[in-house]
């Protein structure tokens, strides 16, 4: 099922044992069908097909089931596919606020402001990466640059690899790579001029063969969006088949930030859940996949979002039961 709405009158849904799942990737799709399959109301809100990271992945090698390359687009694909089979009110909409009322119920409130009210919330937005900021370098990105040694080092590990970003981090990260398997080449090169690497680090580096420079990217040279070398400020060339950069994620639940709900956060801004059932530090409301600042992995994020609506279907029965007494 799917619901869309007109801009002219604000609609108010209320159902008040309602679960609400903000975001349709893999977490939130996953937790729409255990909720349904459970016969329970489920409104799934998503604006876009293609605006999630799942949808950015050239090939999900490490997702199950499937033999044959399956790209993020059309793994995406097919779980909306899927969520057809059940009665999930999918609603293409982006959700711009929720606040809460006193009694605990949510107010959701879309783009066109129409409101829905429900008992239980699963944020499942997913993340954005953090970018080097050069100009036209969007095409060389899910291609050339990566975010993610689980996704995409080991179709890669054998292609000279540099290690983009501006801190230890960085330096962990190529060290990781170099006692995986060693590549041709691997170095580290700071994306800014504010980058400050650890002289200790960058000794253990000289060990394991890195090259750490020390003069941030000024360019990014490639052929057919395939990058070929990086140029430093400093006139350096660094050989470089594929990046993987460093850049840490940026939250995409701001929408959150406009209600009165103030979920507890971690230093880096990410909602912090009990990893027992994915619940917030706010009750009834879960975060699932990468949004609570766990593994990014899609296979992880559909996981959450199962673990999170198998306790939210276990208060549902509770305050059923519970119901037959009075
Ligand atoms: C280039 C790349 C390659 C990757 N490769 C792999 C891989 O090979 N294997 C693997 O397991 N993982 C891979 N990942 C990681 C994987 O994509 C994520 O772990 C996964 O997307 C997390 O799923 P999710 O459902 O939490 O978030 P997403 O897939 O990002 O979905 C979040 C959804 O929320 C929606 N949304 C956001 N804000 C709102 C709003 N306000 N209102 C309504 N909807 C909203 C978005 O439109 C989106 O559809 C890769 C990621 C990238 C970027």
């Amino acid at each position: 099922m799917c619901l869309s709405f007109g801009k002219s009158q604000q609609l108010i849904l209320i159902i008040m044992d309602k679960t609400a799942i903000i975001g349709a990737g893999p977490a939130g799709t996953s937790a729409a069908i255990y909720l349904s399959r459970f016969a329970h109301n489920v409104l799934l809100f998503d604006k876009k097909i293609s605006d999630g990271r799942t949808s950015m992945a050239p090939d999900l090698q490490n997702y199950l089931g499937h033999s044959d390359k399956l790209t993020g687009k059309e793994f995406i694909n097919n779980i909306r596919q899927q969520i057809k089979r059940f009665p999930i009110e999918f609603i293409k909409e982006k959700v711009v606020e929720i606040n809460q009322s006193k009694n605990g119920i949510f107010n959701i409130i879309i783009e066109n402001n129409h409101k829905f009210q429900v008992k239980y919330l699963i944020v499942a937005v997913g993340l954005f990466d953090g970018y080097i900021k050069l100009p036209n370098i969007d095409k060389y990105y899910d291609k050339s640059i990566f975010h993610c040694l689980a996704c995409d080092w080991w179709q890669n590990r054998n292609k000279k690899i540099v290690v983009a970003g501006n801190n230890e981090e960085a330096i962990f990260t190529a060290a990781t790579i170099a006692k995986m398997e060693m590549p041709p080449k691997l170095s580290v090169v700071p994306t800014d001029e504010n980058f400050s690497f650890d002289k200790e680090l960058i000794k253990i580096s000289k060990k394991l063969k890195i090259q750490i420079y020390q003069s941030p990217i000024r360019e990014i040279i490639g052929k057919n969006d395939v990058v070929q070398k990086i140029v430093l400020e400093n006139g350096q060339n660094v050989e470089c088949q594929i990046i993987f950069e460093t850049l840490g994620f940026i939250r995409r639940d701001k929408f959150l930030d406009k209600g009165n709900i103030s979920p507890e956060r971690n230093e880096k801004g990410f909602i912090v859940v009990n990893f027992d059932n994915y619940e917030s530090s706010t009750t009834n409301l879960f975060a699932v996949g990468p949004c609570n600042d766990g593994p990014d992995q899609a296979i992880i994020a559909a996981g959450e979002g199962a673990v999170a609506t198998l306790e939210i279907h276990s208060r549902i029965m509770t305050e059923k039961f519970e119901g037959l007494n009075s």
